[in-house]
């Protein structure tokens, strides 16, 4: 999943600890398997290739993920879209382009782009991409899911208390000496440093921020984070935190909320039952969800890393 992840599990028997955390390891690697763009026989591989020529009978786990997916699409009006990837080629930030793509040029892309050409069929166990080259990733949703499956591992093994950190997307169960898991804000503009920090229990939290995967033109920042509805790469935030009951949910809604923008982002976020949200914009202003009111500790400049939990 081209991140690092951290188990932390804490408990009275180290053995029973570290055979869960092998597990859930374990857990986390078969997702990668089966829903990576990049592997060549992977479910969402074999679904990409058969794009335009027929449906393909995936398991009941990946349809699931689809059908959410395509459910946070309906509930972001299309501005999260696992259909996006055809534009990778166009924004790739390894290779990005010279100049910006015109209308015209990014037309046949957005061609294959639309979550409403994704046909799930749920009692025949299929899945059918309408157009010959649309192409489905999940990537904005798949390490949120696997934090979900580690931490149902780690709780199948008896584990109280643990945290789940893929890069970032994360979950945490239980407290430490009566006290909630403390969670950093990274300061977009220097991610050796964190901005504040906060208290949360039982929850999924997830970043998408423009300074993970990005290019620049003209002295202009493009994120990895694409508009579907445009073809232009996201702007308007630089970071966006969701917090939800599942790091799966806060994982895509966090990508959703950064393709909004800060103002219709933020009412996304307050329009939705239990999920809370941190806007850092472009311009530097925070904006936190009415929730959160005064649930974040602000501060300037502490190095990220030193608080323990
Ligand atoms: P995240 O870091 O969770 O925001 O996920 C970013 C990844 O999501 C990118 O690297 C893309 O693979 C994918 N992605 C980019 N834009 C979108 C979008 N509009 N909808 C769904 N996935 C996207
Ligand atoms: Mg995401």
């Amino acid at each position: 999943m081209d991140t690092v992840v951290e188990i932390t599990a804490l408990g009275e028997d180290r053995d029973i600890l570290e055979a869960a955390v092998t597990d859930a390891f374990s857990e986390m690697k078969r997702i990668e398997a089966g829903l990576s763009f990049y592997l060549g026989d992977s479910e969402v591989s074999r679904i990409n290739r058969s794009a335009g020529i027929e449906p393909v009978e995936v398991d009941e786990e990946t349809l699931g993920l689809i059908q959410e997916s395509i459910r946070i699409s309906e509930l972001s009006g299309g501005a999260f879209d696992i259909t996006f990837a055809p534009l990778k080629e166009m924004w790739n930030y390894k290779s990005p382009p010279k100049r910006l793509p015109t209308e015209e040029e990014l037309k046949p892309y957005l061609a294959r782009v639309g979550y409403n050409k994704i046909k799930v069929d749920p009692s025949g166990g299929r899945v059918y991409l309408e157009r010959t080259g649309m192409r489905i990733d999940l990537g904005a949703i798949a390490k949120g899911y696997a934090v979900d499956r580690a931490i149902l591992i780690l709780e199948k093994a008896g584990v109280d208390k643990a945290l789940v950190n893929a890069g970032g997307d994360l979950r945490v169960k239980g407290m430490v000496r009566g006290r909630a898991f403390q969670i950093g804000i990274q300061d977009p503009e220097d991610q050796s440093r964190i901005l504040g920090k906060i208290r949360i229990e039982d929850k999924g939290v997830a970043t998408s921020g423009d300074y993970e995967r990005f290019f620049t033109l003209d002295g202009e920042r493009y994120s990895h984070i694409i508009d579907p509805r445009t073809g232009f790469p996201a702007k308007g935030s630089r970071s966006v935190t969701v917090i939800a009951d599942t790091s799966m949910y806060a994982d895509a809604l966090a990508t959703a909320v950064f393709v909004l923008g800060p103002e219709r982002g933020i009412s996304l976020i307050e329009s939705l039952q239990g999920v809370e949200g941190i806007i850092i914009c472009e311009t530097g202003e925070r904006k936190t969800s009415s929730g959160l009111e005064g649930a974040v500790e602000w501060f300037n400049g502490e190095p990220a890393g030193s608080s323990a939990p």
